[in-house]
């Protein structure tokens, strides 16, 4: 019998979470609590719908074509996928027989034991750090990033890829001596390719608000081209790769 898991939505032509075409799983459920959460109705593992691995592996041969040409692959997402830990588990194997490249998409607050069973069966990881800061982290996730953390650092240890990505939300991440320190932490590990900075939005405040709750940030306006370019211009001091979305 097929294991079953619980999907949220899949973008079958995504260019941003990974090299090339992907077609991207979002997994449903998520232990963080981000405050700026722009995918509020990802939390709950019981939500969103069932899919069984061959009926996602079905959909995604449509595609093979599209992913091979171009250099890409099937990347796993969020939520956290690696609350799924078993569906994710079959899923990559089956998409590894495939020969297709794999990339995850996870906050890092993983259980670094059985993160070591799948780790063979992932190309990329894509690595969302939110803060370097513990304290921080634990006000605008609800977690501390200890394990965070120490899961970057075996990525490292273990020469597996990974794209950093953090989001720069005014006044709470932005902050000069946290991005230094979050430079020099990306700057210390080996395999980090390149960090992603987003901007952020208050794009997904309607999800909120259609499930009935106030969102965290009522107050807080978008990151603007200023404020990317402010950390960019940081992590650019440690010659770290910085892909940022600004206008010119
Ligand atoms: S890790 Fe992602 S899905 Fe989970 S709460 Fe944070 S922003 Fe939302």
């Amino acid at each position: 019998m097929s294991i079953t898991g619980k999907i949220h939505s899949i973008e079958t032509f995504g260019t941003v979470d990974g090299p090339g075409i992907r077609y991207i799983i979002f997994f449903q459920g998520c232990p963080l609590r981000c405050k700026y959460c722009h995918n509020r109705d990802t939390w709950d593992l019981q939500g969103g719908k069932e899919m069984t691995v061959d009926e996602v592996i079905s959909d995604i041969k449509k595609y093979i074509p599209f992913m091979v040409s171009s250099g890409g692959g099937v990347t796993i997402s969020g939520g956290e996928p690696t609350l799924q830990m078993e569906f994710l588990t079959a899923l990559l194997l089956e998409i590894k027989k495939l020969n297709l490249h794999t990339a995850i998409d996870t906050s890092g607050f993983v259980h670094l034991d059985l993160m070591k069973q799948i780790l063979p069966y992932v190309d990329l990881v894509l690595l969302d750090l939110k803060h370097i800061d513990p304290q921080k982290h634990l006000n605008l996730t609800g977690v501390s990033n200890e394990k965070i953390l120490s899961f970057a650092q075996y990525l490292s240890d273990n020469e597996i890829s990974i794209w950093m990505r953090h989001v720069v939300v005014p006044s709470l991440t932005d902050q000069e001596e946290d991005v230094h320190r979050l430079a020099q932490f990306a700057t210390s590990l080996k395999t980090v390719e390149r960090i992603d900075l987003l901007p952020y939005h208050s794009m997904g405040k309607h999800k909120w608000e259609s499930m009935g709750l106030e969102y965290p940030l009522q107050d807080l306006r978008d990151a603007n081209d200023i404020d990317i370019k402010k950390v960019k211009a940081i992590f650019d001091l440690y010659e770290l790769k910085v892909i940022a979305d600004t206008a010119a």
